[in-house]
Parts: structure tokens; sequence; C-alpha cells
């Protein structure tokens, strides 16, 4: 007994010094801890974690360090002066076609679709997801190609249609539209394929949007509607998505689809019901989906897009699309809060893909940031018909980080001055 009255004795004697010594460590390690990169003095938008403030952004191992005031620049490798801009989560862009291929005139591997770290970076997007250009036939060449060769990261809805868009007789045939094989891509890559897409149908059959619903529900992934469906009246399509389902090409005006303002210039009772049912609207900007006379009055009606998907390929980058900045910046000038259009470039899509990894700062999460600035000055704004609204105000990307590295930098604040 008295043994072990004693060992218990030594036990505690030896404890304490051992406990001191342990903090002495981890106090020394803390202190010379060096750590990447130093976002200072920057105005942090972080809405998942409700940041609104001026905050210091470090940065380690290619992940988020820590968000905090005035984080010492001593053990920083680079520091960053952000005095003046914002900075957000990288941004997603929910609607690209980036199948980029050698074919011509296809979106489907070839040169309809366009690169995405052509376009991403610049515009502060550290996240593209493809909208349905590949399909279960054709999504390992897609990822071999593509995705595994950018430094962008690439997601993708998957097309309904085995071959994607291929823009020929395959997205018209039901026997290529197969729920079940989808559903067994969608788990093969499932860090990869965030929904299913169903998008060009000529024909009066639901069979494509069911199968489509199939596959999405047997992988509890939402469905993404491009909605070149003519036969399908909009109440329908609405009808039969689920809450959490995504319909883009929000503001269009063309006679493939109805559109969700009326001729009086209300936005329809349906679609407000919809949306009430968590239905979710993306832009889709592209070369023909986005009307000011769509989109104004629906924004004065509080109908707000939740995400800005540019529907960038090669008919819309040169048009009144551009990237997905200058989307922003038309909504921005419409008068949306700069708030509320950084939370639908970052935080909104990444829930929407069910991606909530994604699209915030939390210490820990993957270190994709945009350091956007608002320029002030006379600028103008074009829709899909050539029509512009002029505005003083327009975003743009000075720094974009993508998993801790700098992979964009407009005016050299990450480099060290030439002196
Ligand atoms: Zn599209």
């Amino acid at each position: 007994m008295k043994n072990r009255i004693q060992r218990f004795k030594s036990f505690f004697k030896i404890s304490p010094i051992m406990l001191a010594s342990i903090f002495f460590f981890v106090v020394v390690q803390t202190q010379a801890q060096e750590f990447d990169i130093l976002i200072k003095n920057g105005h942090v938008f972080d809405p998942k974690n409700n940041i609104d403030s001026i905050m210091d952004v470090s940065i380690a191992d290619g992940k988020i360090l820590q968000v905090a005031p005035d984080i010492s620049a001593e053990n920083a490798k680079k520091v960053v002066d952000a005095t003046g801009l914002y900075v957000s989560p990288g941004l997603i862009d929910i609607h690209t076609h980036v199948f980029v291929g050698s074919k011509s005139d296809k979106f489907a591997d070839g040169n309809n679709s366009l690169s995405p770290d052509d376009f991403s970076f610049k515009a502060g997007i550290t996240t593209v997801v493809d909208a349905g250009t590949s399909g279960w036939r054709n999504f390992p060449l897609f990822k071999s190609q593509v995705i595994d060769e950018s430094k962008t990261r690439i997601l993708a809805f998957l097309n309904i249609v085995g071959t994607g868009m291929t823009g020929d007789d395959g997205q018209h045939n039901l026997d290529e539209m197969d729920a079940v094989k989808t559903a067994e891509m969608i788990q093969e890559y499932a860090d990869y394929i965030v929904g299913v897409k169903i998008g060009h149908f000529d024909g009066e059959s639901w069979t494509p949007f069911d199968r489509a619903l199939e596959a999405g529900s047997k992988t509890n992934r939402p469905l993404f509607v491009e909605c070149h469906l003519p036969q399908y009246t909009l109440e329908d399509q609405l009808d039969r998505m689920r809450p959490g389902d995504i319909i883009t090409h929000s503001f269009e005006n063309i006679k493939e689809r109805a559109p969700v303002v009326d001729k009086q210039g209300q936005v329809l009772q349906v679609v407000l019901a919809a949306k009430e049912k968590g239905i979710l609207f993306d832009v889709g900007h592209g070369g023909s989906g986005f009307w000011f006379n769509q989109a104004v009055p629906a924004f004065e009606q509080n109908f707000w897009p939740n995400s800005f998907g540019t529907d960038m390929h090669k008919f819309s980058v040169n048009r009144g699309m551009k990237d997905m900045l200058n989307l922003m910046s038309k909504f921005l000038n419409m008068g949306m809060p700069l708030k509320e259009v950084l939370l639908r470039g970052s935080w909104n899509p990444a829930k929407s893909i069910k991606r909530e990894d994604l699209g915030n700062l939390s210490v820990g999460a993957v270190a994709d940031i945009a350091v956007l600035s608002v320029k002030k000055g006379k600028f103008g704004f074009v829709d899909a018909r050539d029509n512009r609204i002029d505005g003083d105000r327009k975003l743009e990307a000075e720094l974009t980080i993508r998993a801790g590295k700098v992979a964009w930098d407009l005016n050299g604040i990450s480099a060290k001055k030439f002196e």
C-alpha cells in the first residue's frame, strides 16, 4: 500500500514539471511558426461566419490559419496590404462550359467551351461548376483532359444525356438519358459531381426531366435546369422541381421559355411561390440569358437571384456578359448592397451545390480568397440584347488566391518592390 502511495506522489511530483515543459514547448513553437501569406487591413466579408469588418487573414499550408484584427506580420513570409480593398471567399461560378477539346463548334470536348484558368482567377473565381457539358459517357475524358489539368477547382453538373452537350441527335435520344448510369458515375466521382443537369430537349415527353430527377434523388444531388425546353411550361418545370433544385437563365426573355416577369412588369405568382418553396434561381447570363427588362423589374420587386452563374462560353465571353465580376457589378449598380452581391458570389453558390467546405473563410478551410476593389468612375453595363445601363462602380479582382497560392495579382500587391 505504501509503495502505491509513493508511486502516486511521485507521479504528481513529476507531472507539473512535465506540464510546464510541454507548455513552454508549445509557446516557443507557436511564436516561431512561420506562415505563408498575411493579408492586412482588408474589409473581410465572410457571410458563413458573420464577418463584415476590417480584419487580417493569415494563410499557412494552403489553409486559413487565422482571421482576426491586427495579426502580427513578424512571422509572415509574404504580407499583402489590402487597405481599401474587400476580402471575400474565392468566388464560385456555378454555370460554366469548360469541357474544352479539339472538336469544332462543339461544347463537349470542343472549342465552344473555354479553358477555366483563362477566365477564372482574373475575375476572383476559384471554383467553377461545369453545367452539364459532359454526361455519363464522357465525364472521365472531361476529368483527365480538363479537371486534372487546371488550377481552377472544377466541379460538374452531369448532363442526363450520356454524351453531354454534343449539339447533335444524342441530345434527343431517350436511350442516352440513363438515370442508373448517371447515378453510378456521380457515385464514382462523388468529389467532383455536384448535381444533375437537364438542358436541351425539344420533345413533349417528361422522361428526360424525370430521369434527371431520379438520378438526383438516388445520389442526393440537386437538379440544374437549363430550360432550353420549349415544350415544357415554366410553371410545370417549377412544379416538378424540389426545394434546393436550381433553375438558371432566370432573366431570359425568349420564345423557348416563359419569362419570370409578365407583360405588365410583374413577377409571376408561380415564380414567387417556387422561390418560397425553396427553388434556387441562378442568373445564367450567357449570350442571351440576361435581359434588363426582366432583371430590373424583378430586382425592384425584391426577386433577387440566389447566385451569379455566368454561363461562360465562347459566345458569351466577348459580349455583354464578359465575366462574373461584370455580372456582379450590374447588380451592384442596380442597387444591390455589396454585402449581398458578395454573398451571392461565394457562400450562396457553395450551399446550393452542397459544398459548405467552400465559399467561406473558416479557420482550417481551404485558402481560396478573392481580394476585390470597387472602382469608382463612369461605367456601362450591357445585357444580352445590347441594352445598356450606366453605373458608377465596378468590381475588379486585385488578388486571387487558390489553395494558399497567388493565382492572380493585378497590380503586384503581393510582389516585392523593385528598388
Ligand atoms: Zn449553359
